[in-house]
């Protein structure tokens, strides 16, 4: 493949360097907000409930570097070995469309070239959460969203 095509359309996941793995994220939130998974089917039902540390206004983690230390028990590892497991991540998610040999969409900011088409498209969760501070676990059900993130 030519050189000149884009990192992504030329390299596999385990092949990107950090910095084109993490520009590969979209910045949509969606895998940032609290889902219910049962744990005997595997089914898992999506909230508009968002982790405490996504800045809902620009839909990015503000605990990036030590969201991981933080006991935010639902923030996973993402890498090009976890991704697989990952089944609850939304269809959209670009990490997830390449490990599918998916192209990215027009809304994706590398393809658009401005951070602000995620939101604009209606990708991002941007005005569309409530943070997890205010809602208590048990009352978690109450919030699941009908539409399949
Ligand atoms: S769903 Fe994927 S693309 Fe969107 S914020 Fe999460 S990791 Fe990034
Ligand atoms: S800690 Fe994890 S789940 Fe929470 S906002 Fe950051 S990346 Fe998203």
């Amino acid at each position: 493949m030519s050189e000149k095509e884009p990192f992504w359309k030329r390299k596999t996941l385990f092949e990107m360097t950090p910095w084109e793995w993490e520009s590969l994220c979209d910045g949509c939130g969606r895998c940032c907000l609290r889902r219910l998974i049962d744990k005997d089917t595997g089914d898992y039902y999506v909230t508009c409930v968002s982790c405490r540390f996504l800045d809902t206004e620009t839909c990015r983690c503000t605990a990036y570097e030590r969201r991981l230390t933080q006991k935010v028990t639902e923030c996973l590892p993402l890498g090009p070995l976890t991704i697989g497991e990952y089944y609850w991540l939304p269809n959209s998610c670009a990490y997830r469309r390449i490990a599918a040999g998916k192209d990215l969409q027009w809304w994706h900011p590398l393809v658009s070239g401005d951070p602000e088409t995620v939101h604009t498209a209606g990708i991002s969760v941007r005005g569309k959460t409530v943070c997890e501070t205010y809602v208590p676990s048990e009352a978690l059900e109450a919030y699941i969203i009908s539409e399949k993130l």
